[in-house]
């Protein structure tokens, strides 16, 4: 592990020393990373094993690691509320995200099942009203230190992941899972542009200042593919996922939310995707919730592992289902609960 100290080095070597104790399985170093106390470990030494689940402490946040360029969080779906963590108090403008977390699982399955691989998934189980995981720290933690931990924690684990995917891949792609319940009842994708920017034509879309304000900034330089068909086309994963039968926005059928309810992508989407640099696109996904009850889950699953898969390949060039040759044994996070 490398350091270097800043002003606060105090600081960041106690944050270190608490979560070196206390975060479970692994190496305690591999999910130190981007820490802006000043403490930079060496993430590319990592030595999480592919399939296998980590814990943080107390078992809020849960991380399966992968060997998939692709990697999937769930903020919003947690359910735990110790007494430990304050309920926050300010910000709270939405409830959890009812079936993310089951359908986070389901399609990091259906991956496993297509591919022979895993893609990386961070989960949240703890209620929103203890931490909103969307959010940057004072507004998501609220000044509880054990929140502020488990935040820390979620993001470090996506920053492993990061790390991971760079390592054996170049680029990947990262998708944060919500739900929503809007009355349009559509997909929402979220590439951090707004709807008054998705409400302009194709051409004027196909500029550098909206794919410089777009979570995937990296691929729409590095592609050469036209901006409006990444976003909207029938390529891209909202043509996929209407061409499957979902109602999404943006697609070719929905090019622009116009009034309706629309999430551009929040924090996560910002922070973690192309936006502010790398070779990590970012997309948020907002599934109706009606579209990820238990009797449909399985199939809004495929679907959309299938678009995954189908954008992997036309504009990251990986054949991921072509990998499906190695061996693989059961996938087991289906069966994962909640353990305190
Ligand atoms: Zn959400």
């Amino acid at each position: 592990m490398s350091k270097h100290f800043s002003s606060s080095a105090t600081l960041a070597v106690v944050c270190l020393l608490l979560l070196a104790t206390t975060i479970l399985g692994g190496h305690p170093a591999d999910v130190l990373a981007d820490d802006p106390t000043g403490v930079s470990p060496d993430l590319e030494s990592a030595a999480y094993v592919p399939g296998r689940t980590y814990w943080g402490r107390n078992n809020y946040i849960e991380y399966i690691a992968g060997d998939l360029p692709i990697i999937i969080s769930a903020p919003h779906g947690g359910t735990l509320r110790p007494k430990e963590i304050p309920d926050r108090t300010w910000g709270m403008d939405g409830g959890i995200d009812t079936n993310s977390q089951e359908y986070t699982r389901e399609l990091a399955r259906y991956l496993y099942l297509s591919t022979g691989h895993y893609p990386h998934v961070i989960i949240n189980h703890l209620h929103r009203s203890k931490l909103d995981a969307n959010r940057d720290i004072k507004e998501g933690a609220q000044g509880s230190w054990a929140a502020e931990q488990a935040w820390y924690e979620f993001h470090r684990f996506i920053d492993a992941s990061k790390a991971s995917v760079r390592t054996r891949w170049g680029k990947g792609l990262y998708l944060d899972l919500h739900t929503n319940g809007h009355p349009e009842k559509w997909l929402e994708l979220g590439y951090s542009l707004s709807a008054t920017d998705l409400s302009r034509s194709n051409q004027s879309l196909n500029s550098s200042t909206y794919k410089n304000q777009s979570s995937v900034r990296n691929l729409a330089y590095t592609t050469g593919a036209y901006f409006p068909e990444l976003i909207r086309g029938w390529t891209s994963l909202g043509g996929h996922m209407q061409r499957q039968g979902y109602k999404t926005v943006p697609s070719p059928g929905y090019p622009s939310p116009g009034r309706g309810g629309y999430f551009p992508g929040g924090y996560n989407t910002f922070r973690h995707g192309s936006l502010t640099g790398g070779s990590i696109d970012g997309v948020q996904v907002e599934a109706h919730w009606a579209s990820v009850q238990k009797d449909v889950r399985y199939e809004f699953s495929r679907s959309l592992g299938n678009s995954i898969l189908r954008v992997m390949e036309l504009y990251y060039g990986f054949k991921l289902r072509s990998l499906i040759h190695r061996p693989y044994k059961v996938y087991m996070p289906m069966v994962t609960k909640n353990r305190r």
